[in-house]
């Protein structure tokens, strides 16, 4: 009789212990993957920049050992100095535009 009616109160409070500890758990794993999904992108961006920056002084170092350094891809005018000075790796006079 009063055995009967503690049974039910004792799993009651067993169940409640339960969920708490993976519910606990679960914030930590979700805050991760979050955190990992937004340093890929900026990562990314980041070495998308720097290849490209990359391809192109690699590119005027050809230009350079070709002797058409400063010379624009467009119209094969010179590039202004100032115009390289700010922008080494251009390859467009002031009249054009790099693609
Ligand atoms: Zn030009």
């Amino acid at each position: 009789m009063d055995p009967d009616d503690g049974t039910p109160p004792a799993p009651a409070p067993d169940r409640s212990g339960g969920p708490p500890a993976p519910d606990g758990s679960r914030p930590d794993p979700g805050g991760l993957p979050s955190a990992e999904g937004t340093m890929p992108g900026g990562d990314g961006l980041d070495l998308d920049r720097v290849a490209a920056e990359l391809a192109a002084v690699e590119a005027a170092l050809g230009r350079l050992d070709e002797g058409r350094y400063g010379t624009c891809a467009a119209c094969d005018g010179p590039i202004a100095d100032d115009l390289l000075a700010a922008e080494p790796t251009r390859t467009t006079c002031g009249a054009h535009q790099p693609a």
